[in-house]
């Protein structure tokens, strides 16, 4: 027997639908590239967006094409990205951090038919644009008076919706429609694309709007630093629109100042970015002396959150942490560390180390540990194996399958981290598979080394990377970038680590770099950490 309810397709143009119509004054407010606060709102954004999908119409785009963009988080980007995605085509989310060569690779691959894009970027498309294959037109959001001078014949983003009818039919596909495209980092090999569906990206919605997730309420202001071009700015561009939060957006400028000014003039409650933004935030906060009044919550993720921003959030300005693991193939929430009913009383010092975990799954994300043939592992906080999941916005395959199947025998997906799950599922996570350092057969956990490592003043930075070991196997080294004029010892940063890891995890050596190399998604770039010490010889060896 069926339930007798009604059908009412999980597409996402009904939540921008549902804040135009039930929170239309609410404002989005924006630091655009060239530096200025400018205002909107839901209504007005909802108005624009339709007239992107009539421009896009018009220029012939149906439902499943590739709309890509190279853009920060700005009220002009939500607007190409609903208007893309209520008439069904597929928005493409770019990262401008990727060389241009990669740039052009991932969009040949996507086959975009069009790329709207910052005018920040303008010369990564001009580097790549003699490798694209599929663009058939280049936009730069930008007013026609404001135009970069450039090669790409590109049309101006308001001339391009100057006229448009501010109405458009939306939604009326299946839910299982593809509504977004975002390729993965990828350290090994192609980087590979994670299509969204409607339905998993409005599923996602409602599993990001959970108290114990970013919880999220129509009186909140949220500021999503990270960005929209990574891993849908972990749901942001949706929870805020579906509740009715007022939105701030940070445009280019991720400077401790910048982001200080906003979190303080537009009295923002809720943000959300990775620990370096957080890094710079702190210092600029310390240096002028200046406190947090508005922020209640800081969702920190994409790596593992350093004890000292902890801290330093929740000690010095009162500010609560969420600590949130995930990653582009999971939509990207997998694990969000709210304190459970037990710990809501227990000493700040309990509280602290539980945060330092990744927390739990919320209801929609399957969790369990797996050793090399696919045993479950017990949930004991110590049998750490290979962390795989489900759920409805959890990636099935990659984009034109490629990197095969993808899935278990019991539909479970691979995240290639390492960790520990505890008897509440409690995850923390020790390593990538691929980092983990394996020392005569047992393992060691990079992160936990890394993380004790730039809890020390003088160090900003810091990655441990395993070195071939003749008696070992592999042996950690630990890699340093000093803080701005400081000269650690080699002595002072393994003291740092006293106590505090096993014995036997204590790097065998340290070596000091100028710049610890990071990849696209501002993650330690081991490939390359592992190729600049190839020949390194371990004074142990
Ligand atoms: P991406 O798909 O680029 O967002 O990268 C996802 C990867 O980032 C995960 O598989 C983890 O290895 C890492 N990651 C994300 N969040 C955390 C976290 N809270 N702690 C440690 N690693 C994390």
């Amino acid at each position: 027997m069926k339930g007798l309810m009604q059908d009412w397709q999980l597409t996402v143009d009904k939540v921008l639908d549902h804040a135009a119509l039930n929170h239309g004054d609410r404002e989005i407010v924006t630091r655009n590239v060239e530096g200025e606060v400018v205002r909107t709102t839901y209504n007005a954004l909802h108005g624009r967006a339709k007239q992107v999908s009539n421009a896009l119409l018009k220029d012939g785009i149906k439902l499943g094409d590739r709309v890509a963009t190279l853009a920060w988080n700005t009220e002009k980007h939500m607007e190409a990205w609903y208007g893309t995605m209520g008439i069904g085509a597929v928005l493409h989310t770019v990262n401008p951090r990727l060389h241009p060569d990669q740039v052009a690779w991932i969009a040949n691959h996507a086959e975009d038919r069009i790329l709207i894009f910052d005018t920040t970027f303008l010369p990564i498309v001009e580097a790549a644009k003699d490798q694209f294959k599929t663009i058939e037109k280049f936009i730069i959001l930008a007013a026609q008076d404001k135009m970069p001078e450039n090669s790409l014949n590109a049309v101006s983003y308001e001339a391009w919706i100057d006229g448009q009818p501010q109405e458009a039919e939306w939604g009326n596909f299946d839910e299982q429609t593809a509504c977004g495209l975002c390729y993965t980092s990828g350290t090994t090999g192609n980087p590979k694309g994670v299509l969204y569906s409607h339905r998993s990206n409005v599923l996602h919605t409602f599993i990001t709007m959970g108290v114990d997730t970013l919880g999220m309420g129509a009186a909140d202001v949220v500021m999503p630093v990270v960005p929209m071009f990574h891993a849908n700015a972990w749901g942001l561009a949706f929870a805020c629109p579906a509740t009715g939060a007022k939105m701030v957006m940070p445009g280019a400028d991720m400077s401790g100042k910048a982001v200080y000014e906003l979190l303080d003039k537009e009295k923002v409650t809720i943000t959300a970015a990775v620990p370096t933004v957080w890094l710079l935030l702190l210092t600029y906060l310390e240096e002028n002396n200046l406190k947090l009044p508005h922020l209640r919550k800081v969702v920190i993720g994409g790596s593992a959150v350093p004890e000292r921003i902890l801290r330093a959030f929740e000690e010095d300005y009162d500010v609560e942490v969420f600590h949130a693991w995930g990653m582009t193939e999971l939509s990207p929430l997998g694990t969000l560390g709210s304190l459970p009913a037990e710990l809501a009383d227990a000493p700040h010092e309990k509280q602290v180390a539980y945060k330092l975990q990744q927390g739990r799954p919320p209801f929609g994300v399957e969790l369990k540990v797996v050793d090399d043939d696919g045993n479950e592992l017990p949930r004991d906080g110590e049998t750490s194996g290979r962390l795989v999941c489900r759920g409805p916005a959890i990636a099935s395959e990659y984009f034109k399958g490629d990197g095969g199947n993808i899935l278990d025998e019991s539909g479970f997906f691979d995240t290639g981290d390492v960790g520990t799950l505890d008897k509440h599922s409690t995850m923390h996570i020790t390593d990538r598979a691929k980092d983990v350092i394996k020392s005569g057969g047992e393992w060691i956990s990079s992160i936990d080394i890394e993380n004790f490592a730039v809890g020390h003043p003088k160090v900003a930075n810091a990655a441990a990377i395993g070195i071939y070991h003749p008696k070992w196997d592999e042996r950690p080294l630990l890699i340093v970038q000093p803080a701005d004029g400081e000269k650690p010892s080699k002595e002072e940063v393994l003291k740092q680590l006293e106590g505090k890891i096993a014995k036997w995890w204590t790097p065998d050596d340290v070596a000091f770099v100028d710049e610890i190399p990071l990849g696209a998604t501002g993650k330690i770039n081991k490939l390359k950490l592992r190729e600049m010490f190839k020949d390194y010889t371990l004074p142990t060896a």
